[in-house]
């Protein structure tokens, strides 16, 4: 049985071969194993949506509520002598 995550995993996307292939992985940088071409994880467009779905991902507003300062004179420092 083919499984799709696993084929993405083992595959890397060739620009030149406008396909998802076989690669050789070398210390930086992977490369086709069809053409010897730079590999990309995605191909552009797979590249965007995954960038896409990580925002989406993010909680909206979920984070710290930011307080404004309050207008007028909101001053916690209290001088005193
Ligand atoms: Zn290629």
């Amino acid at each position: 049985m083919l499984d799709h995550s696993d084929y993405y995993s083992d595959h890397k996307y060739c620009h030149e071969c406008e396909a998802y292939v076989p690669y050789l992985m070398s210390l930086e940088h992977s490369y086709c194993a069809q053409c010897g071409s730079r590999v990309r994880l995605f191909s552009e467009s797979d590249w965007e949506a995954f960038h896409a779905a990580l925002k989406e991902r993010r909680p909206k507003g979920g984070g710290r509520p930011r307080k404004r300062p309050a207008k007028g004179g909101g001053d916690d420092l209290k001088s005193t002598g």
